[in-house]
């Protein structure tokens, strides 16, 4: 009997992109997903260092697992990501349960050190100072059929005082171009027709191989891709932003009209405080120049309130840029110490009350920008990608969801267009997830838009079809780059 595993995933999207390597590792291997709701034979961990107080959240998991391992002869628990590499030794120390711990520069190793762990009967904790192979080349079971993440780089040369990422995923490697529009070609012929291009900081790239303009060139040789119809990318830094990379966005089709960019703060004496070697009037700056060559682009942002010093007039500032820069969305965060960077032991940390006061006015405002922003597209016609899952239902309307160019989540009646009828007996499209399908919109919300008149027109594509048939045949095959797929021909 093939041994079963789960992949619980915490974090950013660089994890969730390492997450499925480690589930196409463990397939590789010969394990199989475990049954929705059925203990695994394998728990895997893919932890993080930073978001929600993460190290209670792993031990937390970990001690409600103890007494399922003690009755469940042969079970395995794995610990892998930042807080692993974090922690090291600790994990079996304070965890003894736990067989193999593995860090953010070796996932390639984890079905070798479960299986390390069985034989010798003894935990298994191997951690890399530095990057073993690039995670993009080990075998992989993607979770969407139409969309993917590709990671461009992995690490960070910048030294943001809040942020324990480059400890843990060491100094910024960059992958060779032509491997990552390799790896972009192949998840084409695959029927993927959205790829997102990952990095800590995604626009740095080409800094370890000298090429200042290898971002804009690498989306310009995107736009060359047959049958890639959208290219997102994230996280850009913004002292990074160059103008190469705004005019290779308005100039390549299927680059979408969307950025992410972190501001942090809108406060110069808080952003020299956090290390972000750039200011408000540049960050401003750019966004006008994002807004000038692509008028119609979603910008969406992560702020930081509660920053140690941060005063009532920093705060104020930041509220400003927010009201300046009409965010269509932002990550908010409170402040809190992350053990092992140079902001825990800065003086003047914020009171908690006060904290939660800013962090309330800065939702606040954030959403009512964002709303404005939506119900100026009611009326306005969008291509969306059709997302997997349900949409919004309410008791009149059976919705399903899609994605538009610029990332917005829209809520569409999937009935045929004006056809009553059709609407009133819930007479469907018949669209698949990855197909595409226009709409209008007839309602804005804070987070999310609704086209509630049915469906326009209907693009049936590769990605649906690729879609269909994952669903037909689910124990699809995993794929490596550069490597046959298991039990597909070499
Ligand atoms: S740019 Fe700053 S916040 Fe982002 S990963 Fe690097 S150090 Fe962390």
């Amino acid at each position: 009997m093939a041994r079963t595993y789960e992949v619980r995933t915490f974090g950013c999207q660089m994890n969730v992109h390492d997450s499925e390597r480690l589930t196409g590792l463990l397939e590789e291997a010969g394990y199989v997903a475990a049954p929705a709701n059925a203990q695994a034979d394998v728990v895997v961990f893919n932890t993080c260092a930073v978001r929600e107080n993460a190290d209670n959240k792993l031990y937390g998991n970990l001690g409600h697992l103890a007494p399922v391992k003690a009755r469940t002869p042969g079970m395995q628990i794995a610990v892998g990501g930042c807080l692993a590499q974090k922690d090291r030794g600790e994990i079996t120390r304070k965890a003894p349960w736990v067989d193999v711990v593995f860090g953010t520069h070796n996932i390639g190793s984890l079905p070798a050190l479960l299986e390390r762990a069985r034989v010798n009967d003894e935990a298994q904790v191997e951690i890399l100072e530095s990057l073993e192979v690039f995670p993009s080349t080990l075998p992989t079971r993607r979770e969407s059929a139409y969309a993917a993440w590709v990671s461009v780089s992995v690490g960070c040369n910048n030294t943001c005082t809040f942020c324990i990422v480059p400890a843990l995923r060491g100094k910024e490697k960059d992958r060779r171009p032509g491997d990552v529009l390799a790896e972009v070609r192949a998840l084409v012929a695959e029927g993927v027709s959205e790829v997102t291009l990952l990095g800590q900081n995604v626009n740095a790239y080409g800094v370890e191989f000298g090429d200042r303009q290898a971002f804009s060139k690498l989306l310009r040789a995107c736009g060359e891709v047959e049958g890639l119809e959208r290219v997102r990318f994230t996280s850009p830094h913004p002292a990074e932003f160059t103008d190469d990379v705004i005019v290779a966005m308005a100039e390549t089709p299927n680059v979408m009209p969307q950025l992410h960019m972190p501001l942090q703060s809108g406060s110069d004496r808080v952003l020299k405080a956090m290390r972000r070697s750039y200011r408000r009037e540049k960050y401003l700056g750019i966004i006008d120049r994002v807004r000038a060559a692509i008028p119609d682009a979603a910008i969406t942002t992560d702020i930081i309130v509660g920053f140690p010093g941060e005063t009532e007039e920093d705060f104020v500032q930041t509220l400003q840029v927010v009201a300046a820069a009409r965010f269509s969305g932002a990550f908010t965060f409170q402040y809190s110490i992350r053990p092992g960077t140079p902001a825990a032991t800065l003086p003047d940390q914020v009171p908690a009350d006060v904290v939660q006061d800013r962090y309330e006015r800065l939702v606040e405002l954030v959403n009512d920008i964002a709303w404005e922003e939506n119900k100026s597209l009611v009326g306005t016609t969008v291509e969306l990608m059709v997302a997997e899952g349900e949409g919004r239902k309410d008791a009149a309307t059976h919705r399903l969801s899609g994605r538009g160019p610029d990332n917005r989540l829209v809520h569409f009646d999937p009935t045929p267009f004006g056809d009553r009828a059709a609407a009133r007996d819930e007479r469907r499209v018949e669209i698949r997830p990855g197909d595409m399908v226009t709409v209008e919109i007839t309602r804005a919300a804070p987070h999310h838009l609704v086209a509630d008149g049915g469906v326009l027109a209907v693009r049936r594509t590769r990605s649906g079809d690729a879609w269909e048939a994952r669903t037909a045949a689910p124990s699809a095959p995993v794929v490596g780059l550069g490597m046959p797929a298991v039990g597909a021909p070499a």
